[in-house]
């Protein structure tokens, strides 16, 4: 009898420990991509460039991203087909795309109407892209990451939102990615430039350290991520790198639709300011903590980034 006791409790015991080691193995990310069709430089060669590195690294990784344009760059005053092409090719990639304002103004120095007119004027073609190929626009991400000045205004821009569709899509990895691209669009050569792109690496599993603890902390456990980088050459040729250290984490890449889904992103979020912050961070000033200072870049990718 003992003996058996003993059996099953060893059984009861590696049971539950197994258990536990699947849910800390299962992590959950989605990607998104912020000022598309590209942030910087408009020759039709390097426009190429960069969407096809960027779409070619997500398919191998089978990471269905969402990439947020800002129609301004897509031409003046007309949308130019080459362009467009490009978005084509992010939902022909299966990707999906959405509205990150016309012209990318904050919103902290905006005017509530103005900003909503930026809205609306920064739907017109993706629309009707995301119609052609049987989908929807459904979600708006905030210029900066900035929610507006005040709650009464952040509110009454939640309320547009949702009269005309629009889900926010939050952010819960926010970084420095845009310091490093500056500095590798910079860099000098190819080994200044792989200097920044190893670098890029380091930091940004700095970066990931940081938010799962602090997930860990606030919420008790690691909801599905949402990831924040940018169309530029940096992730062109470093996104399927990045994608591997993901997945060398436990990470499997899941829709913002997927992410979505989980109870955090149901989290009250009062904050407002001059800084566009993690929800994260907006969810522990919301409880009356204080904003937790997060990994930085270092001084020399800086000050290559400004030169
Ligand atoms: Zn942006």
């Amino acid at each position: 009898m003992n003996v058996y006791w003993k059996h099953w409790l060893f059984i009861l015991i590696y049971a539950l420990s197994m258990m536990g080691v699947a849910q800390e193995n299962i992590r959950q990310i989605a990607i998104t991509i912020d000022d598309l069709p590209l942030v910087r430089g408009r020759t039709a060669e390097r426009m190429q460039r960069i969407t096809k590195g960027l779409l070619d690294n997500l398919q191998q990784h089978k990471a269905p991203a969402i990439g947020f344009v800002n129609e301004r760059k897509l031409g003046e005053p007309e949308a130019q087909p080459a362009q467009l092409a490009l978005l084509q090719q992010w939902l022909d990639a299966g990707m999906d795309l959405g509205n990150h304002t016309y012209s990318h103004p904050s919103f902290y120095r905006t005017p509530l109407e103005e900003y909503q007119a930026e809205v609306l004027r920064g739907e017109k073609e993706t629309k009707k892209l995301l119609a052609a190929a049987g989908k929807e626009m459904r979600y708006f991400r905030h210029p900066y990451l900035n929610t507006g000045p005040e709650l009464a205004v952040k509110s009454a821009f939640e309320a547009f939102l949702k009269e005309h569709s629009y889900t926010i899509a939050p952010v819960t990895i926010d970084n420095e990615e845009w310091i490093y691209a500056q500095a590798y669009d910079k860099a000098n050569d190819d080994a200044e430039r792989q200097k920044v792109g190893e670098d890029y690496l380091r930091y940004m599993a700095e970066v990931f350290d940081f938010y799962e603890k602090l997930s860990r902390d606030l919420l008790g456990y690691e909801p599905p991520q949402i990831l924040l980088i940018h169309a530029n050459s940096l992730n062109a040729d470093y996104l399927g790198k990045l994608c591997e250290m993901m997945v060398e984490r436990g990470y499997q890449f899941v829709s913002l639709d997927a992410a979505l889904q989980d109870k955090a992103y149901q989290h009250e979020d009062n904050y407002v300011g001059r800084s566009g912050i993690s929800w994260l961070q907006r969810w522990r000033i919301t409880r009356g903590e204080e904003f937790l200072p997060e990994p930085t870049s270092p001084e020399w990718l800086k000050t290559l980034a400004r030169s």
